[in-house]
């Protein structure tokens, strides 16, 4: 028996309870047989999963992930959920390609309620997907600590791709649902992720009056009376808002547009 045909994969699927759920639980009722080194989390909606769940289930071991909702029109909710959940996976597969990473280790399908047979079938061909590719990092050729650090460096600009791209997230393509395949460019994210800014404060003009250490969402501004204000890098999620609110007379904030590459 060969090395690979002995590895097991790590496979986390998040699965809506209206549909995927419940095709998952006809199939374990009808006997329907799929890998048991799947681990499943229900969420009441494939919306609910976030870019953040996914490099999350990656950094912690993951090989392959899944997210499974209900067929598109079909949602439970009239905000169809699962229009923003393919966007969003389409996105992230495009995020870890630009990391190196096989986007092929992320797969959203649809399963109804009623499709125990389609969710074995589902289940059955991605681990035996992941089980070819081996474990994470193997077929892209990174040791651990380059993977790890890779999906790091995604994991913290999260906030501003969600930021930037909150347009084509909230997109429901109902009439185009082939426009999600193509919907981000593999330039336009090396672009996105390039053109990722940092802000500082100028010690120099900034007079301490505290409205942006009010306003940063994250506590990422540090500052007292009369002391100049900084901004902890590693906190800051880019979201400008120190820029837009410190007052013009002072202009100490300031936006510097750098690489920030994934190697
Ligand atoms: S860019 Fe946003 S998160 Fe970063 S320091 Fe400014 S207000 Fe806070
Ligand atoms: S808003 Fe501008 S002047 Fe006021 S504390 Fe922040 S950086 Fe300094």
């Amino acid at each position: 028996m060969s090395s690979d045909s002995r590895f097991t994969p790590k496979i986390l699927g998040i699965i809506c309870n209206w549909c995927c759920y419940g095709g998952a639980d006809l199939c374990g009722v009808s006997r329907f047989q799929y890998p048991p080194y799947i681990r499943l989390i229900r969420v009441m909606c494939s919306a609910r999963v976030d870019l953040r769940h996914i490099i999350e289930a990656f950094l912690n071991g993951a090989d392959g992930m899944f997210v499974g909702g209900c067929h598109l029109d079909d949602c439970h909710y009239i905000t169809h959920g699962n229009y923003e959940a393919i966007s969003m996976v389409r996105l992230c597969a495009r995020l870890l390609e630009h990391a190196g990473l096989n986007p092929r280790r992320l797969r959203i399908e649809w399963v109804s309620a009623g499709e125990g047979i389609r969710f074995a079938n589902v289940m059955n061909e991605f681990s035996a997907e992941i089980e070819k590719l081996g474990p994470l990092g193997k077929s892209e050729g990174l040791a651990t600590e380059e993977l790890h650090a890779r999906l790091e460096k995604l994991a913290k600009l999260i906030p501003y791709v969600k930021l930037a791209k909150r347009d084509k997230l909230a997109l429901h393509l109902r009439d185009d649902h082939e426009g999600y395949d193509g919907l981000y460019s593999a330039d336009e994210i090396a672009r996105l992720i390039d053109e990722a800014p940092t802000y500082h404060i100028d010690p120099e003009k900034c007079l301490a009056c505290g409205a942006c250490l009010r306003r940063c969402p994250v506590d990422a501004i540090s500052g007292a009376k009369k002391q100049a204000h900084v901004i902890a890098q590693d906190l800051c999620i880019k979201c400008g808002t120190c820029l837009d609110v410190c007052p013009p007379r002072f202009g100490a904030v300031q936006k510097l547009v750098g690489k920030a590459t994934m190697a």
